[in-house]
């Protein structure tokens, strides 16, 4: 009896000796796609967006107040937008890019952050040719920061010569449009202030779907 036992215990530790050692750990890490799981591709969802040169004057800017900035440099940060925003599945579709006039007195308060009278002038003093669901504005600088998404309204203004790459920050403040507040804890993320982060989390593309999803339809 003893004899058999032993042979048994044998076997059962020889048993867990194998399935230890031998075996990958089977169970931890869940299949890619689980049965009845498949992903479909969400649907890709376009945003209207108009970009503007801010200038004293097109013919002879005033280079201490006017953006230096180009048309082509605008291509360029929209294609980036266009990177980083894929992340949420959404597009933005150029309409104009321009050149705007504005005011020197207007201009002059904007680098300082007074942006109240630009907004008051629009339509009126200030001649925008369209304006789209997103509306970049591209200004020599704006009282210290990157970029801003002033009044909660549908238009971001980023400066020259910003301290992070172009199309992040443009990117970032898209982000505030769409709903996006910042995060405090991860510099790699898009909605960080002040880096070159760029990723967007699941949760922040649902988000920021639902915001376009309103801009279309008109109820934001
Ligand atoms: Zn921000």
């Amino acid at each position: 009896m003893n004899r058999l036992y032993i042979v048994l215990l044998f076997g059962v530790a020889l048993l867990a000796g194998c399935s230890v050692a031998g075996d990958p750990i089977p169970t931890l890490v869940p299949p890619t796609s689980a049965p009845g799981s498949i992903e479909v591709p969400r649907e890709v969802i376009s945003l209207s967006i108009s970009l503007y040169l801010l200038v004293d004057d097109k013919e002879e800017p005033d280079p201490e107040i006017s953006t230096h900035r180009t048309e082509e440099d605008l291509r360029e940060i929209l294609e980036g937008m266009n990177d980083i925003w894929s992340q949420a599945d959404i597009r933005l579709e150029l309409q104009i890019i321009e050149s705007v006039e504005v005011p020197k007195d207007i201009l002059q308060g904007m680098l300082a952050r007074n942006l109240g009278p630009f907004f008051r002038e629009i339509g009126d003093g200030i001649a925008l040719p369209q304006t789209s669901a997103i509306n970049g504005f591209y200004i020599r600088s704006i009282g210290g920061s990157n970029g801003i998404n002033p009044f909660r309204s549908p238009t971001f203004f980023v400066i020259d010569e910003p301290t992070v790459f172009d199309r992040r920050v443009s990117s970032h403040e898209l982000g505030h449009i769409l709903g996006l507040h910042h995060v405090l804890n991860d510099p790699g993320r898009l909605l960080f202030s002040g880096t070159n982060g760029m990723t967007l989390t699941e949760d922040e593309a649902t988000v920021a779907r639902y915001f376009a999803q309103g801009i279309i339809q008109g109820t934001r």
